[in-house]
């Protein structure tokens, strides 16, 4: 599978590393970042572990387009 982004910038052959969990589209190191989701509500801190989930760019929560 290759980065949909990097496909429509007529690079075709890099290969992606996930998949967006928002719109499906595959995407490289480059075109792709790591979202956590929310804390759980007050009182339920224990007992949900945050998630990280994929995101394309096109597709990450401002704030979030820098890779740490
Ligand atoms: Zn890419
Ligand atoms: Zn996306």
């Amino acid at each position: 599978m290759h980065c949909l982004d990097c496909t429509l910038q007529s690079r075709p052959q890099t290969p992606a590393v996930g998949v967006c969990h928002s719109c499906g589209a595959a995407a490289c190191p480059e075109h792709a970042t790591v979202v956590q989701t929310a804390s759980g509500p007050i009182g339920m801190v224990l007992s949900t572990p945050k998630r990280r989930l994929l995101s394309c760019l096109n597709c990450a929560p401002k704030g979030h387009l820098a890779v740490a």
